[in-house]
């Protein structure tokens, strides 16, 4: 471990509150900030950050957060992790950008090895290296159209993909991802999804139902892929039922239509499995990755079948920073760190405390429609007590209070209405249990 490290691994693991949240420095530096930041671009919450590490965030006003967002899925490894940190600082030394596309390097080949060796399937496989998960959904896309000579792409109801005019377009929710935005890409088409809490079907009946839609609305034989996040991130957690995602899989294969798992926010350990896609035993055609790929540093890959990826024409793929050096020594990093620290088994042990303390607050308070999730990526669904219907102002109390408290929380779905947990996988139990227990104190006080 380098002694340069002055993040992660030396931040006292306690949550400290001092000032009100937030606080006066904070304060000050959202006055500077809104005369020069764009009002487009906004922060959930306010406090600016000085350091953090393990499950911390502290601000500069000295104030400690518990982190149970990790950036949204990103410090997996936490943050500043000494693999990440140090990788990064030798790069940095050696040279910081040569262009993949110009002058290559092996940094490049090393994280395309991993990511055939870690994503599904035991095939040929090859890569491509971006910098967002937009930018990998958009390859994605142009890969899939190339290779079957087809146009329409299909994605689902609550599905997220990102926020440039392609993905916007194959984004489900108007406010705020899409709202005057448009005119939006065409040949996406929308079919629903699997959503158990509030659809009640089974797998196979919610998947005949999207079938169904794109047989008759949309043609089989004019589909390049269908684009599906295993398990909807932005749109609330949502888990499908059990067979959906391999009935889809099933009919995609059966009409030449490439299976795109987007798995940007699900990848890398974050569910309890390298990826998402395991616990169900799919293998898609392609797989888009990002945000736990890079320990922090912005990176992001396709990777997929080797026929299907090398059917594109030299320079086809590329862009000027994609696969960059940096982002790539945090990337190989954070990989490492995944699999010498068993991070898998790390997110399977969240889920075991998790799960059953969220499960009993749900027994407790009616306004728990839901509790589901996988590893550590875990939600709860805020409802009027005892029905479906969801309750979002309720939602923001909950949050509010536990910002208050030292507590970072998010939201997601559609309905503004799920409470969302991504804790870094290297969170001590300590922690991550004085974070549920701010969590159920703040819904005992708008129950
Ligand atoms: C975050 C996200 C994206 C977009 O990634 P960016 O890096 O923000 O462009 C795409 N798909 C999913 C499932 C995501 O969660």
């Amino acid at each position: 471990m380098s002694s340069k490290v002055v993040g992660g691994p030396t931040l006292e693991q306690k949550r400290r509150i001092v000032t009100a949240i937030p606080g006066p420095k904070s304060v000050e530096m959202q006055k500077r900030r809104v005369e020069v930041v764009s009002a487009g671009v906004s922060s959930t919450l306010p406090v600016y950050v000085k350091r953090a590490g393990g499950g911390i965030i502290e601000d500069i006003d000295g104030n400690s957060f518990i982190d149970l967002a990790s950036g949204i899925a990103v410090t997996t490894v936490g943050n500043s992790n000494p693999r990440v940190v140090a990788n990064v600082q030798e790069a940095v030394e050696q040279f910081t950008h040569t262009c993949f596309m110009i002058a290559p390097y092996e940094s490049y080949v090393q994280v395309c090895e991993a990511l055939s060796r870690l994503t599904p399937g035991k095939h040929a496989k090859r890569s491509a290296l971006f910098n967002s998960g937009a930018e990998a959904l958009e390859n994605a896309v142009k890969i899939a159209r190339y290779f079957t000579k087809r146009d329409a792409v299909v994605v689902v109801e609550h599905g997220y993909h990102g926020r440039t005019n392609l993905t916007m377009a194959m984004t489900a929710k108007n406010m705020p991802y899409k709202k005057g935005f448009g005119p939006f890409a065409p040949e996406i088409y929308r079919v629903p999804t699997s959503y158990p809490f509030h659809d009640g079907l089974t797998g196979a009946e919610a998947a005949a139902n999207a079938i169904s839609r794109i047989e008759k609305e949309v043609g089989p034989d004019q589909v390049a892929a269908i684009v599906i996040e295993p398990i909807q991130g932005e749109g609330g957690f949502i888990v499908p039922a059990p067979g959906f995602l391999s009935a889809l899989a099933k009919w995609a294969k059966e009409n030449g239509v490439l299976f795109i798992a987007d798995e940007v926010q699900t990848g890398f350990a974050r569910t309890g499995s390298m990826f998402a896609s395991d616990h169900e035993q799919i293998v898609p055609d392609l797989i888009t990755m990002a945000k736990g790929m890079g320990g922090g540093l912005p990176v992001a890959a396709v990777t997929g079948r080797a026929d299907v990826m090398d059917s594109i024409h030299a320079g086809g793929l590329g862009g000027t920073y994609g696969g960059n050096p940096i982002a790539l020594a945090g990337a190989l990093g954070a990989i490492e760190t995944i699999e010498k620290d068993n991070l898998v088994e790390a997110a399977k042990h969240i889920e075991s405390i998790m799960i059953p303390r969220l499960k009993n607050m749900a027994k407790q308070h009616q306004l728990i429609g839901d509790v589901r999730g996988r590893g550590a990526m875990v939600a709860i669904e805020i409802v009027k007590p005892g029905t479906t219907t969801p309750d979002p102002e309720t939602t923001t109390k909950i949050v509010k209070s536990c910002h208050a408290e030292g507590v970072l929380v998010l939201t997601a779905g559609t309905y503004g209405n799920v409470l969302r947990f991504l804790p870094p996988l290297v969170i001590s139990d300590e922690l991550l249990n004085e974070g549920l227990d701010v969590l159920e104190k703040a819904i005992v006080s708008v129950s």
